[in-house]
């Protein structure tokens, strides 16, 4: 159930015990009130007969007052709600009575009614009893009545109805205004505010709520904007934390990679990224059927360089080597250092007669290269070389390695500066 409809119920229901209680009290005074009027007027009434009735009483005229009686029948409005209506003598007879066929009837249930020296009424029941000495200047006798409390019944039973349908009504409107001005007032708004609680939930970080007025709804609002903001500037500063951690991460990577797999001397890739290059080579090569080459070179006699020109200019002169090859490769080749002094050339879509040939090309362009770093070398640096071509028998790179190498060793054992080919077993000259 709705929160504004909870509140209003509950004070319309807290309206309607109190209001019940209340016009309980006030009804009940007017009930007696009702009564007392009802009482005394009957009572006047019966007065007034009493004594339009004393003298003929007094002269013992039976039909004389039997004739008041009958005006009072025939004018029912004088006496409305008379039941029984009737003029006892002192000697307890009837001396008239609005039903004639009692007169002179000994009343014997009268006794009473005789013996009452003031006017008296009493209710009961359903009925009120009104009894009047009739006086001259002695007593003569009583008038006596009873009166049907039908009608008063009938204007308080009015009376409670309308104070009924007024506390229910009430309850009603005052409920109804109540919801309204709840809704307007609170309902509204905290809706908005939960809203903006979703929202904010849902990871909309600009989420607000509409701060209405000064009351403590607005205060609530502007702490849970406050809350909102901080979360929301929190949640930036996590997010550029994060983002620049991985950005970080991400250039160590990069770099922990390229360390991974280049060769820190020449900048050529090392011998674990040659390996995977080729093995993935090998699988196109085979899977397509396409060539496949792989060309060793190892620089010839290169521990006497480091002996006499020093470590120092080896390492400039494998430089070199390194920057030669790369210049002579093709794009589509990759060069490697995976060695100390040895390298590798991966060519793929290359048969063996074009790896030969561009074997042949690297070799030339060494052995006339110029050394700046040792101009004493320029032109002194040779390398041997062994090529080896994929054929259909050639399942792993391991493989493909070996041949090469063998020619290679062929090439170091055939003199050095040379390309030799493994698989024809073709030498090609220098
Ligand atoms: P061969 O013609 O039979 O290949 O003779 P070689 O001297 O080149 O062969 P060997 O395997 O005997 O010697 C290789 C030398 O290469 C030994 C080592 O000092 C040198 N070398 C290996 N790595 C480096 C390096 O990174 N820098 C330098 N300056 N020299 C290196
Ligand atoms: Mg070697
Ligand atoms: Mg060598």
């Amino acid at each position: 159930m709705r929160l504004s409809l909870k509140i209003a119920l509950t004070i319309a229901v807290a309206i309607a015990v109190v209001g019940t209680a209340a016009t309980g009290v006030r009804l009940s005074e007017e009930e007696r009130a009702h009564r007392e009027q009802f009482a005394r007027a009957h009572l006047e009434s019966m007065q007034l007969l009493a004594l339009a009735v004393a003298p003929a009483v007094a002269g013992l005229r039976h039909d004389e007052v039997q004739g008041v009686l009958d005006n009072v029948s025939n004018f029912p409005e004088s006496f409305p709600d008379a039941r029984t209506l009737e003029i006892i003598g002192e000697d307890g007879r009837v001396l008239a009575s609005l039903d004639p066929t009692r007169f002179n009837e000994a009343a014997a249930e009268a006794a009473p009614a005789l013996a009452a020296l003031r006017p008296t009424s009493r209710f009961s029941q359903d009925r009120l009893d009104v009894v009047v000495p009739i006086e001259v200047t002695a007593r003569l006798g009583v008038a006596r009545a009873t009166f049907d409390v039908g009608r008063l019944e009938r204007t308080i039973a009015r009376q409670q109805r309308s104070a009924a349908v007024l506390v229910i009504g009430t309850m009603l409107v005052l409920g109804g205004v109540l919801d309204l001005l709840h809704r307007r007032m609170v309902g509204r708004r905290l809706r908005e505010l939960s809203r903006a609680a979703k929202e904010l939930g849902r990871g909309r970080m600009s989420a607000r709520a509409t701060v209405a007025g000064k009351d403590e709804l607005a205060g609530l609002a502007t702490s849970f904007n406050a809350m909102a903001g901080e979360l929301e500037s929190y949640t930036q500063d996590l997010e550029e934390a994060v983002s620049l951690r991985t950005e970080e991460l991400n250039l160590a990577n990069e770099r922990l990679l390229e360390l991974a797999t280049t060769d820190a001397l020449t900048g050529l890739d090392n011998r674990r990224s040659f390996d995977e290059h080729a093995r993935r080579a090998l699988e196109v090569s085979r899977r397509n059927e396409r060539p496949l080459s792989v060309v060793l070179v190892d620089t010839d006699r290169f521990k006497s360089v480091n002996d006499r020109f020093g470590h120092a200019a080896g390492d400039a002169i494998l430089k070199d080597v390194a920057a030669l090859l790369e210049r002579a490769a093709r794009k589509s080749d990759l060069v490697a250092r995976i060695g100390g002094e040895e390298f590798a050339v991966l060519m793929p879509e290359t048969p063996e007669d074009a790896a030969c040939e561009a074997a042949e090309r690297m070799r030339a362009m060494l052995a006339r290269a110029d050394h700046e770093s040792v101009p004493e070398l320029s032109g002194k640096v040779t390398a041997s070389f062994g090529v080896a071509s994929r054929t259909p028998a050639t399942r792993r790179i391991e493989d493909l390695l070996a041949a090469a190498d063998r020619a290679l060793y062929r090439s170091k054992s055939d003199g050095r500066n040379r390309v030799t080919l493994e698989s024809s077993s073709k030498e090609a000259a220098p």
